[in-house]
């Protein structure tokens, strides 16, 4: 009807895992539906499906909030940028937050940490592509933030990017598993619609699909 079944989807990650000797149930799918309309997210609910990726926190909260009423055991993962006023709101609704990138974030996390207890998954959002319109810490600043995040003594469950568009994303997964490796973190947020495959190959656990599943977004990309 829309894009891809879910069930394809699975089908084409676990032969990726598969090739790279992996299990396929260590990888996460996020389906990513942000700007979808709300019939297809409720076709991949009734699905079976309870694990999903939104990339603004109002966006989320308009659309989750009714719908997490019906569904209380859905996953909502944020992987947009977060302003830092948003903070609070985004850490009680998520969880799982794959857009740290600055020192800032990283302060008001750890107060909101403070107040309320509780901490959802964290994920810091690496510029490997070093673009200067695109989110994410550059892997040069990444010592520093990893660095303030223990200071602040929050654990980082991983990284996450977004490779240029443009280019082969190969490199780019493989840099953000080194990175990784070299900080001793786990969670590999890497992947899309086009790349998943790949990703899953270069040690993804974690992969955000949107349009291969719900179709191609009505709003344009953002
Ligand atoms: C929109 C988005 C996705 C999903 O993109 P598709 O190409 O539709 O699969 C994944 N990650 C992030 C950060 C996004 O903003």
């Amino acid at each position: 009807v829309f894009g891809m079944s879910l069930g394809e989807i699975r089908t084409r990650m676990a032969a990726a895992a598969e090739r790279a000797g992996r299990e396929a149930s260590s990888i996460q799918l996020l389906a990513v539906s942000k700007v979808q309309p709300e019939d297809r997210v409720r076709a991949v609910l009734a699905a079976g499906h309870r694990v999903f990726g939104e990339n603004r926190v109002q966006e989320a909260e308009d659309r989750w909030t009714p719908l997490r009423a019906e569904y209380p055991d859905v996953e909502l993962h944020l992987i947009g940028p977060l302003q830092s006023n948003k903070v609070r709101r985004a850490m009680e609704f998520f969880h799982a937050i794959h857009s740290i990138d600055r020192e800032r974030l990283v302060r008001r996390i750890a107060d909101a940490v403070q107040a309320s207890g509780r901490c959802p998954l964290l994920f810091a959002q690496v510029n490997t592509g070093r673009e200067p319109q695109k989110a994410g810490v550059t892997p040069e600043n990444l010592d520093a933030l990893i660095e303030s995040c223990r200071g602040h003594g929050l654990s980082l469950h991983g990284l996450m990017c977004i490779p240029p568009a443009e280019e082969d994303p190969a490199p780019h997964f493989t840099l953000l598993r080194e990175l990784a490796e070299r900080h001793g973190l786990t969670g590999l947020s890497m992947g899309m619609s086009g790349d998943f495959e790949q990703a899953i190959a270069a040690g993804a656990t974690h992969v955000r699909v949107g349009s291969a599943i719900f179709g191609e977004r009505q709003t344009p990309q953002r």
